[in-house]
């Protein structure tokens, strides 16, 4: 793990879903955890969470606070971006059984199945390795989860379930199908703010 001299400020997206369980899970890896709902904060942070919630509502208020075209202008110059849950959705360059109409961010290079897991368990728990996550398995809670179906030539597979792709990484851009951020274990936020911390210095691309 890389420690900063002085800490990396990681917005957490504040439209709807479990902003606060993010925030906390970044403060304990370290970083500097801010909420993001203007564009001006967006502005002032060196990387991103989109939290686990509800895809669509989150994708209709990115809408309405007018952040979808700014934070899609910020993923393509470069800004780190985390999504977990809704935010691998957002964050997915194809969505099968999307909404119709449902805006998406679509910096990272993954087709990715909407609700995959929810139909046929609503949630589940399950232990996964990762590539990257050093100290044994993770402890993975899905609740009406996406799976990856195909990811690009660029995109590193981190981790599945059984045959299912449900951790991802792409340069900067990481999402996982499952919420890190609810069990206390912050490993995955130790990976992504060493991810910021290590493209600190790129930030003015993106600003
Ligand atoms: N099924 C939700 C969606 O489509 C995601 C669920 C979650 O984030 N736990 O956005």
């Amino acid at each position: 793990m890389v420690t900063p001299a002085v800490p990396v400020r990681v917005g957490v997206l504040a439209l709807q879903g479990d902003v606060r369980e993010h925030v906390r899970a970044l403060a304990a890896a370290g970083a500097h955890p801010l909420e993001v709902r203007h564009a001006a904060e967006l502005s002032a942070v060196d990387g991103l969470v989109l939290p686990g919630g509800e895809s669509t509502t989150i994708g209709r208020l990115l809408r309405v606070f007018d952040l979808l075209e700014p934070l899609r202008l910020a993923i393509a110059a470069g800004l780190p971006v985390f999504g977990s849950c809704a935010g691998m959705i957002l964050l997915a360059r194809e969505v099968l059984d999307a909404a119709p109409g449902q805006p998406l961010l679509a910096g990272l290079d993954v087709v990715v199945r909407r609700n995959a897991f929810g139909r046929q368990v609503d949630s589940f728990e399950a232990d996964i390795d990762l590539i990257g996550v050093a100290g044994g398995p993770v402890r993975a809670v899905f609740i009406r989860a996406p799976w990856v179906e195909k990811v690009g030539d660029e995109v590193e597979v981190l981790g599945q379930v059984g045959d299912r792709i449900v951790a991802v990484r792409q340069g900067s851009l990481l999402a996982t199908a499952f919420h890190p951020e609810l069990t206390g274990d912050i490993r995955i936020h130790q990976l992504f703010v060493d991810i910021v911390v290590r493209n600190r210095g790129r930030r003015g691309q993106y600003r």
